[in-house]
């Protein structure tokens, strides 16, 4: 396992050794990455030679991602686009279709219930319609729409999942607006019905699930104490099976657990999510959880979980977690990325009242409501438009470009304001990124191509 052993920044440089002694280099404005000389670790760089690095400039737009468990907001669907706030084009629309959930998980951040602290068994789909067009009508054509379907467990409420996404196909078939479907499942209600609905709305879907059955029936259990896990597995194997023999349009299937100090044991879940041929896992970190300890110990878990899927599969493998992948994505791109999550500008959130937020976690919290219905307080909204590495004073980190200035609710868990950064936040972070760019510049061989130039000297002064 080739682990960071150490860092240096010279102006807008990061060298990385890795405790194998390979030296890669990142610029922090560009966003190249290359394999160094250990001249030039213990020399250092200066920039503009650092410039015979670039083949070309690429140039840099501006993006977002999220890495959060219900917050549906990923990298593919708003990376390429720029945040217009004051325009409300909004490219990514999460709707709790209900808030009621069969589950009782123990760190619940839906008030502990999944209703928020406001159990309404079905959305008004005659209310979400309007929201649905209303944000719709505001893209051109060639744009893309992703709506999200969260809980509470939204496939116990399923003829609304139908009735939404259908109406915004047909929307989107007339505006030439590309749609995407993503559910959110605690994976208990794959009955022939829903799978039949999920098939026809072509969904991506993202199963929550903690580990294998003796972790998840205690951190998951049913509303009356038991554990379900058994049933999950049959009926994910059978969304699969019928996924395999094309019998169904499924999107991608994916995995995703919740990891802090009652489960810290990634290894053991990385294995277990390993058995099923889906496309992705997310390990996510509690939401709640504020101390430097488990922090830790939660990174050097990830670190070593990814260890294990790139020697098990390289690159590949390694990709299958979520986060790496996020990476892997703004290192090709080259894209600096100026928001963590489109919160506010791209993306919003509806509840099961119809009222709209910025965020999935704030659902519930009345001063966070940003409008009801059509209507956006714009006033509210304003305070969203500025991006989030300048809001959360981000600009001399050296990861601002990877980041894009972190997860405003875990920040404001911990340290009371959306803007002030939370230091576990970032320090696990960072790490992340750090290792990321020694994987990402050992898979893509980046060695060959800088050695020829610092053969000819063209780096080192
Ligand atoms: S790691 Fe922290 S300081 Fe750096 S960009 Fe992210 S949130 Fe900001
Ligand atoms: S602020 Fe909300 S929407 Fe943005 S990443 Fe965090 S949880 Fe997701």
């Amino acid at each position: 396992m080739d682990t960071v052993f150490s860092m240096k920044q010279f102006d807008d440089l990061i060298a990385i050794r890795s405790s194998k002694g390979r030296v890669v280099g990142f610029h922090t404005k560009n966003l190249e990455i290359a394999r160094l000389s250990e001249q030039a670790w213990e020399q250092g760089l200066k920039l503009n030679e650092v410039r015979a690095w670039n083949s070309q400039q690429k140039s840099k737009e501006l993006s977002s991602f999220e890495t959060d468990d219900n917050c549906e907001e990923s990298a593919d669907e708003t990376q390429k686009q720029s945040h217009k706030p004051l325009n409300y084009q909004v490219r990514a629309l999460s709707i709790n279709v209900t808030q009621i959930c069969n589950l009782h998980c123990t760190y619940c951040a839906a008030g502990g219930d999944g209703s928020y602290g406001d159990p309404v068994k079905k959305i008004a789909v005659d209310k979400t319609l309007p929201q649905i067009q209303f944000f719709m009508g505001k893209l051109s054509p060639g744009d893309e729409f992703r709506l999200t379907f969260l809980g509470g467990e939204p496939l116990l409420y399923p003829e609304a999942i139908l009735l939404l996404a259908e109406y915004a196909q047909e929307f989107a078939a007339v505006r030439q607006i590309k749609t995407q479907f993503v559910v959110v499942t605690n994976g208990t209600q794959f009955t022939e019905r829903n799978i039949e609905i999920l098939d026809k709305i072509k969904a991506n879907i993202t199963i929550s699930l903690d580990g294998p059955p003796e972790v998840n029936d205690l951190l998951r259990p049913n509303r009356a104490g038991f554990g379900v896990t058994h049933s999950i597995i049959a009926g994910l194997r059978s969304l699969l099976d019928q996924k395999k023999q094309s019998k169904k349009n499924i999107g991608s299937v994916g995995i995703s657990g919740v990891f802090g100090s009652k489960n810290m044991n990634l290894e053991k879940a990385y294995r277990f999510y390993s058995e099923f041929p889906v496309q992705w896992f997310d390990f996510t970190y509690d939401h709640l959880e504020t101390r430097e300890q488990v922090n830790w110990e939660f990174t050097q878990e990830l670190l070593h979980v990814g260890a294990l899927a790139f020697a098990k599969g390289g690159e590949q493998e390694l990709r299958r977690i979520k986060i790496f992948d996020q990476y892997f994505q703004v290192f090709d791109s080259q894209k600096i990325n100026n928001n963590y999550c489109g919160a506010g500008k791209t993306f919003l959130m509806v509840d099961a009242r119809n009222q709209i937020y910025t965020c999935p976690w704030v659902v519930g919290d009345s001063k966070e409501v940003v409008g009801q219905g059509t209507t956006l307080f714009q006033e509210k909204l304003s305070g969203y438009s500025q991006d989030l590495i300048v809001q959360n004073n981000c600009q001399n980190c050296w990861a601002s470009a990877i980041c894009g200035g972190g997860c405003m609710y875990i920040h404001k868990n911990k340290t009371g304001d959306k803007h002030q950064v939370d230091p576990n936040f970032c320090s696990r972070t960072r790490e992340l990124i750090a290792t990321s760019l020694l994987y990402y510049e050992e898979s893509r061989g980046l060695s060959t191509q800088v050695q020829e130039v610092i053969e000819g000297e063209q780096i080192l002064g």
